[in-house]
């Protein structure tokens, strides 16, 4: 088995087939510890860490995020989500991390289980040679090129999309558009108590806040904001990200005291799809395949349980051949439903009628509690949650048309939001 990356994704299928003694070969560019932005986990990862045994290790180095915090200018109010109150109450919370400090443990986790892991390599040519296997191509750091032959191929190469683009497969997504700007505090005011590690959510005219506190005592926060919001720039970044922040005066007053402890970073127009996820020989984990937007923590969760999918199917294909497609669909449609669930509310998180339903929530039929099983990430399985999340969006949809003329204002921007990308 040949991976490309050792982020979340690579790192997760690594172990996992490594465990079940298969020959494995995870090839990473980079060198951990490394940096990588995504630092707010779900409860729904806890329950994947369980499996790897490495609940404990994220303990050591996790901040504790009991649940996530929404701040709205519009309702004049803040609410917060608690996981213990989810449908499913195994996962009661989930954790923050520095993501250099979760992708190493992974990392060292799947060399642990058996797998050959190497790093400083940039994967540079896969082949699909037509009498069978795959043939990658790697470059290291001093110009030494290295070539491996392996069964069946794994792309965890997260944003690089390395398969995606060598196919020409990839795509712009076209409902959804948008950009960031982060950077860590020392020094930034959280929540008291409990509360601490929780997640905060800040809407803003531009778009919206994330407020990550982390166990060194730094706090990351990120700008989610219209593309041409951001070309509208006319300073440099850390002047720019500032601006931005005093923008929002609830995620400014908790930055009163705090100092940048890095520049800003800045990622452009970053929501994308490839056309699909498996193929002959092959399959794509994470945001290898796709990355939408950020704003309900799912990023790590969704690659890693990808890589557990992964492997399964990647076991069906190599041992029982006959029923590779079958399984190759199944991992398809398994992955889509948990996006395609996820998508529904990204595309109108900025929308009023949902930040309305987010700020005066009603436990109609259990559809609260679905609302935090659904930001706990319980979304792949067809449980209750599912049916709850369909009532949920035929009430969006009779409140969007109860206030139409809103709705139709709140379209057109977000249509003039996607040209403007
Ligand atoms: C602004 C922003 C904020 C986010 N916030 C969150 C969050 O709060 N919570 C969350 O869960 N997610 C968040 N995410 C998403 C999250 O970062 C990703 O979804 C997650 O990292 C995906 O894991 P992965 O393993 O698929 O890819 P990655 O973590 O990107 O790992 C891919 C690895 O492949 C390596 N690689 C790439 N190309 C090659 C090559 N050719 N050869 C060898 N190695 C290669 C890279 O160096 C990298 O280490 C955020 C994303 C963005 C953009």
């Amino acid at each position: 088995m040949f991976v490309i990356g050792g982020g979340p994704a690579g790192s997760t299928i690594a172990a996992l087939l490594a465990e079940r003694r298969r020959s494995v070969v995870v090839v990473e560019k980079d060198h951990h510890p490394r940096f990588h932005i995504g630092e707010s986990l779900l409860p729904m990862n806890v329950e994947l860490f369980d499996k790897l045994g490495l609940r404990e290790d994220i303990e050591r180095v996790g901040m504790i995020k009991y649940g996530a915090e929404f701040i709205s200018p519009y309702h004049n109010k803040a609410l917060t989500f608690e996981f213990v109150n989810a449908l499913d109450k195994r996962f009661p919370y989930a954790w923050q991390v520095r993501r250099s400090v979760l992708d190493e443990i992974l990392f060292k986790h799947a060399i642990a289980k058996g797998a050959t892991a190497i790093e400083g390599c940039r994967i540079t040519g896969v082949e699909f040679p037509s009498d069978g296997g795959v043939l990658a191509t790697g470059e290291f750091e001093d110009g030494e090129i290295r070539r491996w032959r392996a069964r069946f191929l794994v792309d965890a190469s997260g944003r690089d999309t390395f398969l995606a683009n060598r196919l020409g497969i990839k795509h712009r997504n076209r409902r959804h558009n948008s950009a960031a700007l982060y950077g860590h505090f020392s020094g930034a005011r959280r929540a008291p108590g409990r509360a601490e590690g929780n997640i905060t959510i800040f809407w803003f005219d531009q778009g919206w806040f994330w407020f990550i506190p982390l166990s060194d005592g730094s706090t990351s926060v990120g700008a989610v904001c219209r593309p041409s919001y951001i070309k509208s720039r006319k300073t440099d970044l850390d002047t720019f990200f500032m601006d931005t922040i005093a923008l929002c005066p609830a995620i400014a007053e908790r930055l009163t005291e705090a100092r940048l402890m890095a520049p800003v970073t800045g990622t452009g127009n970053y929501s994308y799809r490839a056309e699909r996820m498996t193929g002959d020989r092959f399959v794509m984990l994470g945001d290898a395949f796709v990355f939408i937007d950020p704003i309900f923590s799912a990023g790590v969760f969704f690659a890693m349980h990808s890589a557990f999918l992964g492997a399964d199917t990647i076991e069906t294909c190599l041992d029982r051949p006959q029923q590779a497609s079958r399984a190759l669909r199944r991992f398809d449609a398994i992955t889509r439903r948990g996006i395609d669930t996820f998508s529904w509310y990204i595309y109108r998180a900025t929308r009023p009628a949902l930040r309305n339903m987010f700020m005066s929530p009603r436990n109609i039929l259990g559809m609260e509690q679905a609302m935090l099983s659904l930001l706990a990430g319980d979304v792949f399985r067809r449980s209750s949650v599912r049916a709850r999340l369909l009532l949920f969006k035929v009430i969006y949809y009779v409140s969007s048309m109860l206030t139409i003329r809103r709705t139709f204002s709140a379209w057109r921007q977000y249509r003039r939001n996607l040209q403007s990308g």
